[in-house]
């Protein structure tokens, strides 16, 4: 039997990445939905590639142009919000969520209500909307696999064990390009040098997440809701060589660790076989020619961004989503040259004084309401700031 899989972000990263090993062994997949935002041809091609039966693109003035590029291939075109969202509502039997950012929300909130497997790449869903989601999967008796390789890691280290037997989860990371900058040269910092990842080959938003270690605040407040063993069991430590995903210590002394290549095939594959086992062609790890592992404390001087994320995480309520929100909008006027490197932790820690005050959102459209009036302040510092 062909099991059937949608893509939200297929031509991402990450969704590359689901469909190499979807390519390796096509006669076992069956192909929904594919979506994009705007890449129109890239989409066009993976649809008729796959099969799909929808390819969805967000925007909306990008309808004509998919339309064209389908032909007659008899694939379904769609655009705009509300049809991303439709599509992840289509019956399949894993759902995988790769939008970036708080956009991909209301179609993974829909994917998880369609009640088989979602498979969550897209960790600013999770962090802006908390426990509205996770109480959703319980609802819907949805199986959330975790496919961001720490948690995905820590999922397979847990391996369905009692959290009250738990100690400590570590979030290993790697640090980041400019892990090594002395603090005065962080400022100067360029779009390319942030985004020039020695370990991992990512989006563009997700890659300076890496550089201000923000990717491992949002990773820190995404494990609170997967793995609910309260805050202070849940640890930081940079490992640059991005071979150890993350640990799980056991109250007896016992820790379990995940190694893998860094690779997002190895965390994905595991999602898209679970609770067995698929091939891939990676190569595997060669320890010996690694030689040693090497392990060390966040300098939160630095690299503010974990401290940010623990306090919103502590603060709860609508202040995880005003953290996201905030570092969404400076992340993209950083790669767009308006702000400085150091502006974007400056500019979330800002939008955050205050958030504390927030009533907590009850639904999913009150998450949205404040995403909204947290990028509209997070704007506003923007302007105070922009170069
Ligand atoms: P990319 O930027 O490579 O891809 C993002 C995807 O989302 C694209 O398909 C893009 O379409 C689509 N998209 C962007 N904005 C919208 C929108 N407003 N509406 C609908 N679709 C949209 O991101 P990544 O693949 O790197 O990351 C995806 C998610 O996975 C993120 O949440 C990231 O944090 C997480 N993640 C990524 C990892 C990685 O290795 N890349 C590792 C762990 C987690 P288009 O091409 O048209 O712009
Ligand atoms: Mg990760």
């Amino acid at each position: 039997m062909k099991r059937r899989i949608s893509i939200l972000g297929a031509t991402g990263s990450v969704g590359s990445s689901t469909l190499d090993l979807v390519r390796q062994d096509p006669d076992n997949w069956e192909i929904v939905a594919l979506t994009a935002n705007a890449s129109v041809a890239e989409l066009a091609a993976l649809a008729r590639e796959f099969s799909a039966e929808i390819a969805v693109v967000g925007q909306e003035h990008c309808l004509d142009a998919l339309r064209d590029a389908l032909g007659d291939s008899g694939i379904v075109a769609a655009a705009g919000a509300q049809a991303v969202a439709e599509a992840a509502a289509r019956p399949a039997d894993i759902i995988v969520a790769a939008i970036v950012g708080c956009a991909g929300l209301a179609p993974t909130m829909r994917a998880i209500e369609q009640g088989s497997t979602v498979a969550l790449a897209n960790k600013e869903a999770l962090v802006s909307a908390g426990a509205i989601m996770t109480d959703l999967v319980k609802a819907h008796g949805t199986t959330l696999l975790p496919v961001d390789s720490e948690h995905n890691a820590i999922f397979q280290c847990l391996a369905g064990a009692a959290l009250d037997d738990v100690a400590v989860i570590t979030l290993t990371a790697s640090g980041g390009p400019l892990r090594e900058w002395p603090a005065e040269r962080l400022r100067l910092a360029t779009p390319a040098q942030a985004v020039a990842h020695p370990n991992w080959s990512m989006g563009a938003k997700i890659s300076v997440d890496s550089a201000t270690m923000m990717n491992k605040g949002l990773e820190l407040i995404e494990a609170a809701y997967l793995f609910p063993v309260g805050a202070e069991r849940l640890r930081i430590i940079v490992h640059p060589q991005s071979v150890i995903h993350s640990m799980v210590e056991y109250r007896d002394g016992s820790t379990l660790a995940q190694l893998g290549p860094s690779d997002m095939r190895v965390p994905l594959a595991s999602c898209l076989a679970w609770p067995e086992r698929m091939d891939t062609t990676l190569a595997p790890l060669d320890l010996v020619a690694l030689g040693s592992l090497t392990f060390h404390a966040p300098d939160e001087e630095r690299f503010p961004a974990t401290r940010l994320a623990r306090s919103a995480l502590h603060d709860g309520g609508a202040a995880p989503a005003v953290l996201n929100a905030a570092n969404e909008v400076a992340v993209a006027a950083f790669l767009a040259g308006q702000i400085a490197f150091t502006d974007i932790c400056d500019i979330v820690a800002a939008t955050l004084e205050g958030a504390h005050r927030l009533p907590p959102p009850a639904d999913l459209g009150a998450v949205l309401a404040t995403d909204a009036q947290a990028r509209a302040a997070a704007g506003a510092q923007v302007k105070q700031r922009t170069r």
